[in-house]
């Protein structure tokens, strides 16, 4: 799982307070392997380290050791060398990876779904209904909103980097993948009676947030 923190980095005298990092975040293929792949920090406090080894407070060659051992250190806090030594991306070479290849057409799938929901979600007269597992929204809710994910049915992220953690770590990033679903009327109307038991019981809530008027089926 991606995780992200902030560490105080001491160069000669000068102490760089609160440098955000984060990891199992950013996947670039070409330089998988070396230390400290899939982990970042903030480019301020990169360009004032340069510049601590333009202005002789410490050497480029001390500067490299020293990431290196924050992005070893921080890897193993968050416990990624639990069965030993494992080197940075291993577990997934760049290329002929046979889970990411295993992944691809699910990983597939969920996208077009996805893409097919952020479409319908701009066309609210025709959709003007979402539902999460249990949960029905008018589409203008704000937890539909957060639910579909991006408004541009086109945004994407990373796609290798994507497939990489869905086939690794099942991590099904709102950035791609949504689990909520656009309805019609009428398709509330289906829902809301195959989630009604015989005798009248509800299996679904209404979103107590925008309060959704169940629309009368067509019969
Ligand atoms: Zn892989
Ligand atoms: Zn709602």
């Amino acid at each position: 799982m991606p995780y992200s923190g902030r560490i105080n980095v001491t160069i000669g005298e000068t102490q760089l307070k609160e440098v955000e990092y984060f990891g199992e975040a950013i996947y670039s293929p070409v330089r998988r392997g070396k230390t400290g792949w899939g982990m970042a920090i903030e480019v301020p406090a990169v360009i004032e380290m340069i510049r601590l080894v333009d202005e002789g407070k410490t050497s480029a060659d001390r500067l490299v050791r020293l990431l290196e051992s924050v992005a070893e250190n921080i890897r193993t806090d968050y416990g990624e060398d639990e069965e030993g030594e494992t080197p940075w991306g291993a577990d997934c070479p760049s290329e002929g990876c046979t889970v990411c290849d295993g992944a691809k057409e699910e990983f597939a799938a969920l996208a077009a779904r996805t893409h097919v929901e952020r479409q319908r979600f701009q066309d609210p007269d025709n959709y003007p209904y979402v539902r999460g597992k249990h949960t029905l929204h008018r589409a203008a809710c704000s937890e539909a909103q957060r639910g579909i994910g991006s408004r541009s049915p086109d945004w994407t992220r990373n796609e290798a980097q994507d497939l990489r953690s869905f086939a690794h770590e099942h991590v099904t990033n709102s950035g791609w993948a949504t689990h909520m679903t656009m309805l019609t009327p009428e398709d509330v109307a289906q829902w809301i009676a195959t989630r009604t038991g015989p005798r009248g019981g509800a299996q679904y809530k209404l979103c107590k947030i925008c309060r959704p008027s169940i629309p009368q089926a067509r019969t």
